[in-house]
């Protein structure tokens, strides 16, 4: 194996294994019969916004599913194609039945850039699965019909959290764990800028800074 960054990914699992995984007191001592995380995020591919990471989480602590852009498409019948992300929303939510959704957005996301200067083709995958949240894009340009690309993308980063959650409500088994089981869900933004969260508040529909000195629920 030549490969320097597959030389470093086996390093580092040797550092893993040593330090966390072969511990007397391991997690993973508690967790080869099976899981039961609390909480689903749904996150961007983004390598730098990595949940478990940014979170300080522990294995076994959250369900999670990265995609482009952190969307959730609406329900269709699962007869028709194939649906990674609904069919991990399905199993953490029926299955694990986590108590807590994620919508964990963030800053400079590549996903929503492409979405909002349409850079590319309605064809391509990445075209096409962005298009998910063009209807928080449209409201975005209505809204702030003179603000430069950067800016756009900022407040369209964030609006399209709120297209996701209203998408995770179109899915059957997630209204009725809302309405029977108490299921929450949250829509939380990564400023990777300057290193902070903001949470929607669904009562104003716009989100707001964690005041991380005084409490860490949003
Ligand atoms: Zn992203």
């Amino acid at each position: 194996m030549r490969n320097a960054q597959i030389l470093k990914m086996i390093a580092g699992f040797r550092r893993f294994r040593e330090k966390i995984f072969l511990r007397e007191d391991s997690i993973y001592s508690r967790l080869d019969m099976g899981q039961s995380p609390k909480t689903l995020v749904i996150g961007c591919s983004d390598s730098r916004v990595d949940p478990a990471i940014i979170s300080s989480a522990a294995p076994g602590e959250m369900f999670v599913v990265r995609n482009v852009a952190n969307l959730v498409p609406p329900f269709e019948s699962a007869k028709v194609g194939f649906h990674g992300v609904s069919a991990a929303i399905e199993f953490a939510v029926v299955n694990l039945k986590v108590e807590n959704i994620v919508i964990l957005g963030h800053r400079r996301c590549g996903g929503i850039h492409a979405l909002v200067t349409g850079s590319q083709k309605e064809d391509s995958f990445l075209g096409q699965w962005v298009s998910i949240a063009e209807s928080a894009k449209r409201r975005v340009v209505e809204r702030y019909p003179h603000a430069e690309v950067d800016a756009l993308c900022r407040h369209c980063e964030l609006e399209s959290i709120v297209t996701s959650i209203e998408n995770l409500m179109t899915f059957p088994f997630v209204e009725h764990a809302v309405k029977v089981n108490g299921l929450q869900i949250f829509g939380i933004y990564f400023d990777l800028e300057q290193g902070e969260l903001l949470v929607l508040d669904e009562q104003t529909n716009s989100f707001r800074q964690i005041q991380l000195e005084h409490s860490a629920q949003p």
